[in-house]
């Protein structure tokens, strides 16, 4: 979603006249996008605001800024640490950007919620050749315990479904292959009587669309429907992702998810009934106030279920504000730490049981970039999200094309044109 909203904030710099480079030493204005979802991210925000802002030693006309999550929410922090900083807008407020552009006295500062801003009638620019975003909805009404994100992104609404058909058009009629459908929590849009299914089967029926994604849905609003229109278009990848959070009932009704861990398996076991080929992918947090080791080996069972292709996992970051900050944060940093590792261990296994199965069958896959490592490898992926690494034949970068796997290793695929 930072990276949407980059792209809607570029647009509103080109529409006044800017453009972009990649060399702070000669932009006008330097503006940083921030997650605050963990501490980590916000550490690392302010740190590179700190550096960007040392610019104005050799250019005093040069407007450094923070946008996003950590705008809105520590802005009076950034301030105190940052007194001369001219730009402190939160995601709500990116349209006072303008406020500097017309006079240069001013700072643009607001972190203002709105219940209704979708940047709608704005022309992002996309950053990125191939693929599109499309930010269908935003905000959450959810309050999981431990998250930041319904504080610095308020609640939830919907953009209207003539406006997604509308972009997705544009995005594919400038050649972009694959739509990703944004969201805090894509699949509860709700736009008078259309809903997220009815969003997925209408921007499948568009001509020359390659592949739709989206993310991140939850499990509480994810429903057969949504997994048959999945299941029925071939322009929607068969890749899910399903936020796990914890393996444990008594940690995900302290976490406010709404969902069981048999609810959640539920799930799983009718998205493969549906689709068995699909990849599914997660996020785990461990280290919730509360989650003893029974708790943790319920995660472990869970992550053995379903064998994801992919999970990102995390230690617990306290988050100020939310009801669990307010918890006894019971388990210690060590234990945090032995168990995350536990989770990385397990799924780096997960993911290579997971692209063996791969072996020995032919894919599409889209040409993305040369490798790095070797020119004349090409890197591609594959609908489900996977990496192929294509050691011989030489496809074109943007095309789809039908790749033999032949071996798996970490996290990637190789493969050889046929
Ligand atoms: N809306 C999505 C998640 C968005 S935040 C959902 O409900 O699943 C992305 C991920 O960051 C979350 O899935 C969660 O695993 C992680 N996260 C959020 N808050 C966190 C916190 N306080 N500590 C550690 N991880 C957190
Ligand atoms: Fe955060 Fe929960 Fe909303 Fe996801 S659903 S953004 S985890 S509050």
């Amino acid at each position: 979603m930072n990276e949407a909203d980059t792209e809607i904030i570029s647009g509103l710099l080109e529409n006044f006249g800017y453009s972009s480079t990649n060399d702070p030493a000669i932009a006008d204005i330097v503006l940083i996008n921030s997650c605050s979802v963990r501490e980590k991210a916000k550490q690392r925000a302010i740190n590179k605001l700190k550096q960007y802002n040392s610019l104005k030693k050799k250019n005093k006309q040069v407007k450094i800024g923070l946008v996003g999550c950590v705008a809105q929410q520590h802005a009076n922090e950034v301030q105190t640490q940052i007194p001369d900083i001219d730009i402190l807008l939160g995601p709500d407020s990116y349209r006072k950007l303008t406020d500097i552009l017309i006079s240069d006295d001013k700072k643009a500062i607001n972190n203002i919620l709105s219940k209704t801003e979708m940047y709608d009638n704005l022309q992002s620019i996309p950053q990125n050749t191939y693929y599109g975003y499309i930010p269908i909805m935003r905000g959450c009404n959810n309050f999981c315990t431990y998250c930041i994100v319904p504080y610095t992104r308020g609640r939830e609404r919907s953009l209207s479904f003539h406006n997604i058909v509308k972009h997705a058009k544009q995005l594919v009629a400038s050649n972009r292959k694959e739509l990703i459908l944004l969201g805090q929590n894509v699949n509860s849009y709700s736009f008078q009587d259309k809903r997220f299914p009815d969003v997925l089967k209408a921007i499948s029926e568009i001509e020359k669309i390659k592949r739709i994604r989206f993310t991140s849905p939850h499990p509480k609003d994810l429903d057969e429907r949504t997994i048959q229109i999945i299941a029925q278009n071939t322009n929607i990848c068969n890749h899910i992702h399903l936020p796990l959070q914890s393996g444990s009932s008594k940690i995900l009704k302290a976490m406010n998810r709404t969902y069981t861990q048999s609810d959640y398996l539920h799930l799983v076991d009718l998205i493969k009934k549906h689709i068995p080929t699909i990849a599914i992918t997660t996020d785990i947090i461990t280290g919730f106030p509360g989650e003893t080791d029974t708790d943790f080996q319920e995660t472990l069972k869970i992550m053995e279920y379903v064998k994801y292709d992919n999970a990102f996992t995390f230690k617990y970051s306290p988050r100020p504000g939310t009801k669990a900050a307010e918890m006894p944060d019971t388990v210690s940093e060590n234990t945090k730490s032995d168990r995350l590792n536990e989770m990385i261990t397990l799924q780096k296994k997960h993911t290579l049981y997971r692209n063996n199965e791969l072996k020995n069958t032919t894919q599409e896959v889209f040409i993305e970039s040369n490798s790095k490592k070797n020119i004349n490898h090409k890197i591609g992926r594959t609908e489900t999200n996977k990496l192929v690494i294509i050691k011989k034949g030489t496809p074109k970068i943007g095309e789809f094309i039908n790749v033999k796997i032949i071996d798996a290793a970490g996290v990637s695929l190789f493969g050889e044109i046929e």
